[in-house]
């Protein structure tokens, strides 16, 4: 088939994505970029700034970068610089360089999952126009066969129905298509770990770019600036998430929103007052905060059902541990993005065949790792083995041990460098 043709078929393609989050909005950019029509639908009736800090992996960044948003990524987030563990005791045990300073050619970018959101959304409504995405929208049903999909405005009332070739949910981790295929599926799969997320307006510690994990298993806290520090003042936008086991069945509502008080958590975290970091004095900075179980869901056997497949959380929710919910969602859009422009309307089910036969085992994969911990069981070996503290990290933990066990999980993510650099370099020309 000459290109002009195909050109022809791909622009007579509609393609419809449920949900604007990361992975939504990315997928669109990407379908944009290679002349696909394509628009969104979206529940909640006006988007907003939502979340706290993410870190965006260099392999999702290289993506971005090729959107053309590295500018706007740089402008909103920081370049995460190293990543570092400690101790409950704030011992190091292990540190990192990551991003640039790791030999990415791109940086790893922390960043607040709301203004990323946005920066997304602008850019989505920038190239594909300000209608692109129908807010306040929910999907409730799909036929897969015909690819019609059922529309719910809550505000009114009203039901819609839309047909595309292709339609793509993109709807997050209570995604109420993946429910219609998984009917029995039932509730997020409770860690029986409880988190609390916040940000603190406070002096950056270490290099200022650092990203921090401390503690073990069962109480953790995981740490990072996401703005540059204030000119004058020096401060920084620091956020946290304080962790603890919470056996049982967990508080019974997973919503990014719900508030709790301070009480709720800080106790168990009065004694972590270190050299370089004051742990009850960072919570106290902060005004609201945010509790969340620490939920996932078993892999699914397929995401793909006829013209519907699943993309981001609504495909593989994990836990948030190693940095990786946004980054596998943008991930998960290059690859059906590029399935989807190899296509035609017809071959579209075999396309999202392929996306899937690609992304759900590598996912799949990462899921697992991190129920076990993925890179933060560093913790956890030195709790076991040196619960009151060290005198030599390597008496407790050879350096090839502390290797492997960074360099296990970098494999499983594909956080390898000179893929991530063989495309920026094919991408410069
Ligand atoms: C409000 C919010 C706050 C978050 N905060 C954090 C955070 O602080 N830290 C963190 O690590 N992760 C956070 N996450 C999760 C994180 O964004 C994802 O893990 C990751 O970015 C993968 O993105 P996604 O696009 O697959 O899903 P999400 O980013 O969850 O996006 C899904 C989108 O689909 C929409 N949606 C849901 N149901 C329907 C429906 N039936 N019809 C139409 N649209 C629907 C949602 O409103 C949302 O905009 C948050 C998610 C949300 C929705």
């Amino acid at each position: 088939m000459s290109n002009r043709r195909r050109i022809c078929y791909l622009r007579g393609m509609e393609i419809l994505i449920v949900g604007a989050g990361i992975g939504g909005l990315s997928l669109a950019l990407m379908l944009h970029a290679r002349n696909i029509r394509c628009s969104l639908v979206e529940a909640t009736p006006e988007l907003r700034p939502l979340g706290v800090g993410i870190n965006v992996q260099p392999s999702a960044v290289a993506e971005l970068t090729m959107l053309g948003l590295l500018d706007r990524l740089a402008a909103t987030g920081i370049e995460t610089a190293e990543v570092c563990y400690y101790t409950r005791h704030g011992q190091l045990v292990w540190s990192e360089p990551r991003g640039k300073a790791a030999g990415y050619l791109v940086p790893q970018f922390s960043i607040h999952r709301g203004q990323l959101q946005m920066l997304l959304l602008q850019a989505v409504r920038e190239r594909l126009g300000a209608d692109a995405v129908s807010a306040g929208w929910e999907a409730v049903e799909v036929d897969p066969d015909k690819g019609e999909i059922t529309l719910l405005n809550r505000a009114s009332g009203e039901r819609r129905l839309r047909r595309a070739d292709g339609i793509i949910s993109a709807d997050g981790i209570h995604s109420a298509l993946r429910r219609q295929f998984y009917p029995d599926e039932g509730p997020a799969r409770y860690s029986g770990h409880v988190l609390w997320r916040a940000t603190t307006i406070g002096k950056p510690f270490l290099t200022g770019r650092s990203m921090v994990m401390a503690g073990h298993a069962h109480q953790k806290l995981v740490t990072y600036p996401i703005s540059r520090p204030h000119a004058e003042r020096g401060e920084s936008l620091i956020n946290w998430i304080a962790e603890l086991a919470v056996p049982g069945d967990g508080p019974p509502k997973h919503d990014w929103n719900k508030e709790v008080g301070l009480e709720v958590f800080a106790g168990p975290f009065a004694s972590w007052t270190w050299d370089w970091l004051d742990v009850p004095a960072l919570f106290r900075g902060a005004s609201n905060y945010f509790e969340f179980p620490m939920v996932d869901r078993d892999p699914l056997p397929r995401w793909s059902h006829g013209r519907v497949t699943l993309l981001g959380d609504a495909a593989h929710p994990m836990y948030p541990i190693g940095s990786n919910g946004a980054t596998q969602a943008v991930l998960d859009a290059r690859v059906l993005a590029d399935q989807i422009a190899g296509s035609l309307v017809a071959d579209l089910p075999s396309a999202f065949e392929r996306y899937e036969a690609d992304r759900l085992p590598k996912t799949a994969n990462i899921v697992m790792a991190n129920r076990a911990q993925g890179p933060d069981h560093v913790l956890q070996v030195f709790e076991e083995r040196a619960p009151n503290g060290f005198s030599q990290v390597h008496d407790v933990a050879s350096q090839q041990e502390l290797e492997d066990i960074a360099a296990g999980y970098k494999k499983i993510v594909g956080l390898d460098i000179e893929t991530v650099n063989a495309k920026m370099r094919a991408y410069s020309g």
